[in-house]
């Protein structure tokens, strides 16, 4: 699969079973609707993201095509203080986070489930590639 962002090659790391599409070239993450249902462990969060129409009324037209369907992702507006969006298809094939941003969108849910992902993404990273 090629990179949403950059168009390079992602590779696929595989981490307590979940496949995680990474950039090497920009740090970027493209998670599929079941890798993401894995990650989080929690379908009301899954379905936060992937069914209901929006989280915030703050949506816009990404440029980024979705690697399933090649349409437009759009873009959501998920920590209206910090400016975070995130990039999600509309036919829930999955979301994409710009370096850092997972991270940062973990932080936004409730602590136990933060600190599981976050665990798992340092085992990913090795805690050095994320920031
Ligand atoms: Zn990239
Ligand atoms: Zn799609």
């Amino acid at each position: 699969m090629d990179c949403v962002n950059c168009r390079e090659p992602m590779i696929v790391l595989e981490v307590d079973q979940v496949e995680i599409d990474y950039c090497l070239e920009c740090g970027g993450i493209w998670l599929d609707s079941g890798e993401l249902g894995i990650l989080l462990d929690d379908d009301d969060i899954v379905a936060e993201f992937l069914e209901k129409p929006v989280m915030t009324n703050h949506v816009r037209e990404s440029e980024r095509l979705c690697p399933e369907c090649e349409k437009n992702l759009n873009e959501l507006l998920v920590d209206p203080d910090n400016g975070i969006y995130i990039d999600r298809c509309a036919d829930r094939h999955g979301l994409f986070f710009d370096r850092g941003e997972l991270k940062q969108v973990i932080g936004l849910f409730r602590t136990e489930t933060s600190k599981k992902v976050a665990s798992l993404l340092k085992d990913i990273f090795r805690g050095d590639k994320i920031d």
